[in-house]
């Protein structure tokens, strides 16, 4: 309930939100060290890897790599965009699935101070020179963990993949992206956003998704335990792109703070919390029905 004077007068605004739920899926979250190991291993080669605006082509290999690794069909588009995509689950002619876009960008906005080393204290990583990289080398570390979990799920659907070039200098990459190839994607999930808990559904210049996802996101977030992830306006990222292409689209929290800064830092388990957001979110998708009233 909000309240609000006006002319003297109070007026009451109430917010009334309908959450109707039919879940079908169950989730695993990641318990462990089982799994997250091989999250950290990718999270740290990934850290090694110099790949600064215009100049990713190693980050481009690595990537390419572990998605053939994972049965993606990977192509290299014109710009050097790395593509690719997967059908899970009993998905034919006839049932399609939902079609959902993972993204993240492959490049840094400098490159990495040669010899720097990587420092883990307690539950934060720093690098002892320049920047650290976790924008956005954490959200490319996500997606391959989401998608490696994949393999333990029932989901029935189609998972694209768009690892951006030159996101740094305007989002230069994913405006290359074929429209084609944006085509039939439904629902598209950029991993770029500093902070922890953040779903953010819009810019200052325009709005990226209905607040109806912003709402299913929040509650992807509750289903793990996570009540505070919350819809929020943010910056310019790849989602602006892909909701310019009329894709419904949110760009979430992947854990990192003061990124473009030597100060840049990264708290791991908002790494492991924002795999298993989108985890989620993948294996119910379609399956919620979310009513958002405002009256
Ligand atoms: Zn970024």
């Amino acid at each position: 309930m909000l309240e609000s004077a006006h002319s003297g007068a109070f007026f009451v605004v109430h917010l009334t939100r309908i959450v109707t739920l039919a879940f079908y899926n169950k989730s695993i979250l990641i318990e462990g060290e089982l799994h997250m190991k091989p999250l950290k291993n990718t999270l740290l080669e990934l850290l090694n890897i110099q790949g600064v605006s215009g100049r990713e082509q190693k980050v481009a290999t690595y990537v390419a790599d572990r998605l053939t690794e994972l049965h993606f069909t990977v192509e290299r588009d014109y710009f050097g965009n790395v593509l690719a995509q997967r059908s899970f689950g009993a998905v034919s002619q006839a049932n399609q699935g939902p079609v959902l876009l993972l993204s993240a960008h492959m490049d840094t906005v400098v490159s990495f101070v040669p010899g720097r080393r990587i420092v883990w204290e307690d539950d934060i990583l720093r690098s002892s020179a320049g920047i650290l990289g976790a924008d956005d080398r954490a959200g490319i570390a996500i997606i391959l963990q989401v998608i490696e979990g994949m393999e333990r799920h029932s989901f029935n659907g189609t998972l694209k993949i768009a690892f951006t070039r030159d996101e740094e200098r305007g989002r230069i990459g994913s405006n290359e992206i074929a429209s084609e190839w944006l085509a039939d994607v439904d629902m598209a999930i950029v991993a770029d956003r500093r902070n922890r808990r953040d779903i953010v559904t819009s810019c200052r210049r325009m709005t990226f998704c209905s607040n109806e996802i912003g709402a299913y996101w929040e509650l992807m977030g509750e289903r793990i335990g996570q009540p505070d992830w919350k819809s929020c306006e943010g910056g310019i990222s790849d989602a602006m792109t892909y909701a310019e292409h009329g894709i419904p689209s949110i760009n979430v929290s992947c854990g990192y703070q003061h990124e473009h800064t030597d100060w840049e830092e990264l708290h791991w388990p908002s790494v492991i919390d924002t795999t298993n957001l989108i985890t989620e979110g993948i294996l119910n998708w379609r399956s919620v029905k979310v009513t958002v009233s405002v009256r």
